[in-house]
């Protein structure tokens, strides 16, 4: 049986985009009667605090994605760290202090935007990792990665080039999205991750990790966003569209039909109950260009 995830980052309130992607992989994975796992990604040092965590779930009941199983990422902690056991084993595991002023000052630049880290710290291997206070990198000069998306499009890179050898511990101590996202998707056995298309730069560096672990590529599906107005994602960390705004003014299935509407599923904004959206699911009618979206006083609108 397929299993399928849906995995937000716990930064704050859900916004259509976090929303959206949710209903797209409960969809994809419902409709082809797959298992659908809801993980909060709270690891990450905004994404900890209760008040957001509490909010973000509150509002996925409130919108309605039916999961089999929801899980805390904060709760893998042993899993994780068993994997740094592993990867310290490789013997491609380094301890890294350069800051992001000195990556940047390097000047290569990352296919994600931003800056590639340019290796310097390489030969600072570690295998006793848990007696280093410092960040720990994983050596991925050798991994050409060969990967494409479901839809088609090629994923593959090579890493330590297109996006620089993944931090997979912070000096703090806290374990990077990059590592917790293969091992937590592998043990809990998911075969399709269906995401974001920002996500998609970093699916490499994950099939590496995977490789490195040992673990199980699933199949990757990477959706349309939607911007904001200046064309940036539509990021929680904006706070401008957020579901405790949105509860106030949309029931459930209206904002579901605005979704449906705005990806290509359907023809009207027409309120629909989720169960009915699968009914003809087809990622051939998810259309694949972005689409911006904006608060219009009372409802959603697009925007140009
Ligand atoms: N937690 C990530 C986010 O909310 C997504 C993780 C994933 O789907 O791989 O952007």
């Amino acid at each position: 049986m397929d299993i399928g995830r849906f995995a937000p980052t716990t930064s704050g309130r859900a916004h259509p985009g976090t929303l959206l992607a949710g209903l797209l992989a409960w969809l994809d994975i419902r409709s082809r009667g797959g298992k659908f796992l809801v993980r909060m990604e709270d690891i990450d040092p905004g994404a900890q605090s209760s008040a957001h965590r509490q909010g973000l779930l509150a509002d996925l009941e409130w919108f309605g994605l039916p999961w089999d199983e929801l899980s805390w990422q904060s709760d893998r902690r042993p899993a994780h760290e068993a994997a740094l056991d592993q990867l310290a084993a490789t013997g491609l595991l380094y301890e890294c202090d350069c800051s992001r002023s000195v990556i940047k000052a390097a000047g290569l630049p990352s296919v994600a935007g931003g800056w590639v880290y340019p290796g310097t710290c390489r030969p600072r291997r570690v295998r006793d990792w848990r007696s280093s206070r410092r960040a720990l990198r994983v050596d991925l000069s050798d991994w050409s990665v060969d990967v494409a998306d479901e839809s088609g499009d090629d994923l593959g890179q090579r890493v330590s080039q297109a996006m620089g050898d993944p931090l997979v511990r912070r000096a703090d101590g806290g374990v990077t999205y990059q590592l917790a996202v293969v091992v937590d998707d592998a043990s809990a056995g998911v075969t399709r991750v269906v995401r974001g298309r920002d996500l998609a730069t970093s699916t490499a560096t994950q099939v590496a990790l995977h490789g490195l672990l040992g673990l199980r590529v699933p199949v990757y599906r990477h959706h349309l966003l939607l911007l904001e107005p200046q064309g940036e994602k539509l990021a929680k960390l904006h706070q401008s569209i957020g579901a405790d705004v949105l509860r106030q003014h949309l029931s459930p299935d209206e904002l579901r039909g605005f979704l449906a509407w705005v990806c290509g599923l359907r023809d009207t904004q027409a309120p629909v109950a989720a169960e009915a959206l699968l009914a003809d699911f087809s990622w051939q009618r998810v259309g694949r260009a972005d689409r911006t979206v904006v608060w219009a006083g009372q409802k959603l609108d697009v925007g140009s």
